[in-house]
């Protein structure tokens, strides 16, 4: 017992000890604080917040609003960089010493990883020169790990982001043309708003700082930073610290994950200025790309404007120019897509510079009204998390009076991930978001998706999407039909006619395999290949009624021979097509014959290359695929299309 009582007595001592310690800590921070704060108000006099507080009475979804002109803030009661260090397990160490300088012209900060300090001492038994060498082994090793980890987290190689200074720029890519533009100094105000969830700090903090670089002060309202339930901890109070000495920053938290549509409507609610920048929190802005769009704006409210999007690699941080003409377009998958192509550019000798229309803008960095933005309906909330809200905006905005456009004097460059950093509970929460554009602004064209992507169709069939809201929004707003958007907005969309027994899946009877179609090339094509049948509508193919066979979510692409090597090329454009490209399907036989050549399509297994293989086509890097060959009876050249949704489902 007495044992006891001592033990606790020492540890009433060793507490109080504490407590004192932590009492003097925090007197000599408030004092050091007042002084500093005292020095700073005799330089400048207080801004008033540019938004009050009181201007969100209650709001249930936000948690913290921290304003960079907020006076509450300027007191420094946030001990933030301390605090975070306990919660966070994160080291932050400011490259200067002088903490009491706003960073942002400072550059480097650096986040070190939990393990970075794990033991790395190397066995004691090897000698002076082993060791030398056993260390950078294995701290290559390390970094190497650390390097595989990062772009596990993140979905590109934070730790060569890390080495980039936040205020890199750009190398020009505008056209000479662009750099003496002129704009009216009238412009409208801008709000950045940038969501993000669980970005990496170099990335985030390189947004936000190219941002404040290259917008002119006049114009730029204000950076509007949106957590989006960030669960890292280098993005709370060590963000929260770093933004509130940002001029023009804030940064607001949601209190529930709300995903890209969701956080970027927050975002909008609490925006002050006239036009909104939707910016992804991966960004690089090159000089002037601000004015352009807001100039498309101001002329016309209802105009929804891109810059051209460049591409940051995800594995070496380097640019790269995106190739002007371009527009955003998606297929029947209901994917996005950023199309580059000349024979989009007129003749007119300011083309370079002259803004092209474009049926979809991704979501990467977006220029709308505000007063659009809301009129239009927002972002849809009836969309989950993640992806292909920048087509349902896209169809929306332009079948509800709108219009959209890409400015090419304006380029942003974002970040391509190189997997999807983020883990959703629902794994079919992309098939749910395609299944509500299908069923909200389709109508009968839902079919053609849906036979392009059969897990969509099957879990339609056992679940309605919930969008009378917005249907009745569609009404009441007068938006056009889908069939208006595809003839009037995206005529170059292919529409297909799958028609029974001639369009699904090319099953091929002798190797039970299906064809498939070259991955990644874009509209240039490639060699056909064949691969096991995937069921999921991403091999379908049509024949249609010009005896072309269209095998691309597109619909761009015609089957098409190179000597006998059977190919995917552009589709002709002349009407009727030539027959090069035509294509005669035997039901009985199962034969599909080339017009031209009058050789019917057969799969030549791997490691087999075709009899009669001429020399002169260059076939020395395949192992198989599709060829043509003198017509027989043999099952490699028998076919069936087979359909995966039947016509009376879909
Ligand atoms: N984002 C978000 N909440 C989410 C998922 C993403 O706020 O649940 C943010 C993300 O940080 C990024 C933007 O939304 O700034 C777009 O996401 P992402 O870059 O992953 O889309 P992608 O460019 O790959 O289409
Ligand atoms: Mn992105």
């Amino acid at each position: 017992m007495r044992l006891w009582a001592r033990a606790t007595a020492v540890r009433r001592r060793v507490l109080c000890l504490w407590l004192l310690l932590l009492g003097f800590a925090l007197v000599t921070l408030a004092l050091s604080d007042l002084l500093n704060r005292d020095r700073d108000h005799s330089r400048q006099k207080p801004v008033p917040p540019l938004r009050p507080l009181q201007r969100i009475p209650n709001a249930p979804d936000l948690e913290v609003i921290v304003d960079s002109r907020d006076p509450a803030l300027e007191l420094g009661v946030d001990l933030a960089p301390l605090k975070s260090l306990q919660e966070d397990q994160l080291l932050f160490v400011p490259s200067t010493q002088d903490s009491k300088n706003p960073p942002q012209k400072k550059g480097s900060y650096k986040v070190l990883l939990p393990g970075a300090n794990k033991d790395t001492r190397p066995p004691a038994h090897l000698t002076h020169g082993e060791m030398g060498k056993a260390v950078r082994i294995h701290l290559e090793g390390m970094e190497r790990d650390m390097e595989l980890s990062a772009v596990q987290k993140y979905g590109f190689n934070e730790m060569v982001s890390e080495r980039i200074s936040l205020h890199r720029r750009l190398p020009e890519a505008r056209h000479p043309e662009c750099l003496g533009g002129q704009y009216s100094e009238s412009l409208p105000s801008a709000s950045v708003v940038i969501c993000f969830h669980d970005e990496a700090w170099s990335t985030l903090l390189r947004t936000v700082h190219s941002v404040l670089d290259t917008a002119p002060k006049p114009h730029l309202q204000e950076v509007l930073l949106v957590d989006d339930l960030s669960q890292h901890g280098h993005l709370k109070s060590v963000l929260s610290e770093y933004v509130s000495h940002l001029d023009a920053v804030r940064l607001i938290r949601s209190t529930k994950r709300l995903g890209v549509g969701g956080c970027r409507t927050l975002g909008a609610a609490r925006a002050a200025g006239e036009v909104l920048v939707f910016m992804d929190s991966h960004c690089e802005c090159q000089k002037g790309w601000l004015e352009p769009l807001l100039e498309r704006v101001a002329q016309d409210r209802t105009r929804v404007v891109s810059p051209i999007i460049d591409v940051i690699d995800w594995q070496t941080f380097q640019f790269n120019a995106t190739q002007w003409p371009v527009r955003g377009v998606f297929d029947w998958r209901l994917n996005f897509y950023w199309e580059s192509n000349p024979q989009l550019q007129d003749k007119e000798s300011d083309s370079a510079v002259r803004p092209v229309q474009s049926p979809a803008l991704g979501g990467g960095v977006l220029a709308i009204d505000r007063h659009f933005f809301q009129s239009v309906g927002a972002y849809d909330p009836g969309m989950l998390l993640w992806g292909v809200e920048q087509i349902e905006l896209s169809i929306r905005v332009w079948s509800c009076g709108g219009s959209m456009e890409v400015v090419p004097c304006s380029r942003v460059a974002h970040l391509d991930h190189h997997h999807l950093p983020y883990h959703f509970s629902d794994q079919e929460l992309l098939q749910r978001n395609k299944i509500w554009i299908a069923d909200t602004w389709m109508d009968a064209y839902r079919k053609i998706f849906y036979r392009r992507d059969t897990l969509a169709h099957f879990i339609r069939q056992s679940e309605s999407p919930n969008n009378t809201e917005r249907l009745q929004l569609k009404k009441s707003l007068g938006c056009r039909n889908f069939h208006w958007y595809l003839s009037t907005v995206y005529p170059q969309l292919y529409i297909p006619q799958d028609r029974p027994a001639l369009s699904g899946e090319l099953y091929n009877v002798g190797t039970g395999s299906c064809a498939d179609y070259p991955r990644g090339q874009g509209l240039r094509g490639g060699a056909m290949n064949v691969a096991p049948c995937s069921g999921t509508g991403s091999q379908h193919c049509d024949l249609n009624s010009e005896f072309e066979v269209r095998c691309d979510p597109m619909g761009a692409l015609c089957l098409d021979a190179k000597g006998e090597m059977v190919v995917l090329s552009p589709c002709p454009i002349h009407r009727p097509p030539t027959s090069r490209f035509q294509w005669k399907f035997i039901k009985l036989s199962g034969q599909l014959v080339h017009q031209q050549s009058q050789l019917c399509l057969e799969v030549v297994k791997e490691g087999g290359l075709p009899q009669s293989s001429p020399k002169k086509v260059n076939t020395h890097a395949r192992t198989g695929g599709l060829f043509l060959r003198p017509c027989t009876h043999h099952p490699r050249q028998q076919w069936h299309f087979e359909q995966l949704v039947s016509p009376k489902d879909a």
